[in-house]
């Protein structure tokens, strides 16, 4: 993207197309999500790569977490796109009659789409799909944290989407508050509560609508289990949640797990040979981790270690590769709450564990920190259940696995509080860029005559 004017001239040309009206119809959106999974088919190669060089992923995690999730994502959306583009009737109390009325989601507009870097390809595209599925014209933003990505999206999208009604601005900060001058019916943020704050100041200006998918600290509540291969599952659940999906640097990703005093020990021993086994004893041996994404953010998750008490309570890794942005999986035993480690939202490989007397004062330790975006909690105590659902807030709650949540287009994905507001996946990324308009239908062949003057008290006794 060059100058002020070649945005103002591609938002022209959005407003236009929108104003044709074609991306409304049912055979316009189709053929953007259909030209999506060709884009992934055609493209596979270099989405590997760029993964590869703006993260070091695998090219496993990078199908799993990147172009598997969109592919789910849109076969969803094509196989209920005409349900959802209809009409929804709705019953009416029996005051209204004669009536009929409905719901009719119609698109928004001209729609803003910002991306992290942690999943740079898919949290991309799947707000996309939601925003083409509601008929919307889309500015992407893709970040520039990952610019291997960023250039591929802006390379490919036009090549196989619709270039008229759908465009990719490529850019950092700078970009990004030209950006935010302009007026959107709606903006879609995906990053730091820093920058959200930003964007909803600046969408004030236009009242523009906007969800936030923020971040946060999400725990993971450790309870006892009742046998060694349940313990041995719900650790390779941690471990996964914690290493296994862009090494930590996850909104969702485990932050910190609380356990009772008496289990830290053996969670500590079986954290550690599941890591080993999982990724390696050493830095050198880490085929399966990606890396930490940029020198910042290894500075920061390696300043957060230089507190000498924090250091102390280190009791697993603890060593990094400056060159490789490398940082070993490791492991913190009660490092201080005050800490930043406890404070803030680590986004890397590091995980302290914080532990309890008895289990169920996790609640009260959660409740004493900001909302997070989910609390993973691994128990078979149905009571407790009840209890974590009843007195605590999150965006979501996950029983007994980690991650696997971003994957249910049945539920909606979206934080509380400080992790965000606003939802979406499978229908809900549908509503997200909708406007349900409330249709209301009365008839002439009856009429209350109390409705009207002049009042007198047989109206007022009606
Ligand atoms: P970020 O806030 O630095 O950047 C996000 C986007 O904002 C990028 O596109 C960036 O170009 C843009 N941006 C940067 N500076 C800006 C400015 N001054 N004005 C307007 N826009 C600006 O976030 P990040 O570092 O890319 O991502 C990490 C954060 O994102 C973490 O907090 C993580 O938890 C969160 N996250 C949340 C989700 C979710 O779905 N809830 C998913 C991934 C990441």
């Amino acid at each position: 993207m060059g100058t002020m004017m070649d945005l103002d001239q591609s938002l022209v040309e959005l407003r236009q197309t929108f104003r044709s009206r074609r991306t409304r119809s049912l055979e316009w959106r189709k053929s953007q999500l259909q030209a999506i999974l060709q884009l992934l088919r055609k493209k596979e190669d270099k989405i590997f790569n760029a993964l590869h060089q703006d993260l070091g992923k695998h090219p496993i995690e990078v199908y799993r977490d990147e172009i598997g999730v969109v592919e789910k994502s849109i076969n969803h959306a094509l196989s209920c796109l005409e349900k959802w583009m209809g009409p929804k009737k709705t019953r009416l109390p029996l005051v209204f009659f004669p009536a009929s009325a409905q719901v009719l989601p119609e698109p928004l507009g001209l729609v803003l789409i910002f991306v992290s870097w942690n999943f740079p390809f898919s949290l991309a595209m799947d707000p996309l799909i939601g925003a083409i599925s509601a008929g919307n014209v889309v500015v992407l933003k893709p970040s520039e944290h990952a610019p291997a990505t960023s250039s591929l999206l802006s390379e490919t999208i036009p090549l196989f989407l619709d270039s008229k009604a759908i465009k990719v601005i490529e850019g950092g900060a700078e970009v990004c508050e030209q950006l935010l001058q302009k007026k959107w019916d709606k903006i879609f943020f995906t990053g730091s509560q820093r920058v959200g704050r930003l964007i909803m100041s600046a969408a004030a200006n236009h009242l523009t609508p906007v969800t936030l998918e923020l971040g946060g600290k999400c725990p993971v509540i450790l309870d006892s289990l009742s046998n060694l291969s349940e313990i041995k599952l719900a650790v390779k659940r941690i471990v996964g949640g914690k290493w296994g999906s862009c090494n930590g640097q996850a909104c969702i990703a485990v932050d910190y797990v609380l356990v009772e005093d008496r289990f830290a020990s053996v969670l500590i021993n079986s954290l550690q040979r599941t890591i080993e086994k999982f990724y390696g004893k050493t830095l050198d041996e880490y085929q399966n981790l990606s890396r930490v994404v940029n020198k910042h953010h290894f500075n920061r998750l390696r300043s957060l270690l230089d507190d000498p008490l924090v250091a102390a309570s280190i009791v697993y890794g603890g060593s990094w590769d400056e060159e490789k942005l490398m940082i070993q999986p490791t492991i913190l035993l009660n490092p201080p709450l005050n800490s930043e480690l406890m404070t803030e939202e680590i986004f890397g490989p590091l995980l302290p564990i914080i532990t309890v007397d008895k289990i169920e004062e996790s609640i009260d330790f959660i409740n004493s920190m900001p909302k997070p975006l989910v609390i993973y909690a691994l128990t078979k105590n149905e009571a407790f259940k009840k209890r974590i659902l009843s007195e605590t807030s999150s965006g979501t709650v996950t029983f007994n696995d980690i991650l696997i949540q971003f994957l249910c287009d049945a539920l909606p994905f979206g934080g509380v509080g400080p992790s965000g507001f606003g939802r979406y996946h499978g229908k809900y990324s549908f509503d997200t860029f909708s406007h349900e308009k409330a249709v209301l239908q009365r008839s002439y062949w009856f009429e209350l005559e109390a409705r009207y003057p002049p009042w007198n008290d047989f109206k007022l006794k009606f």
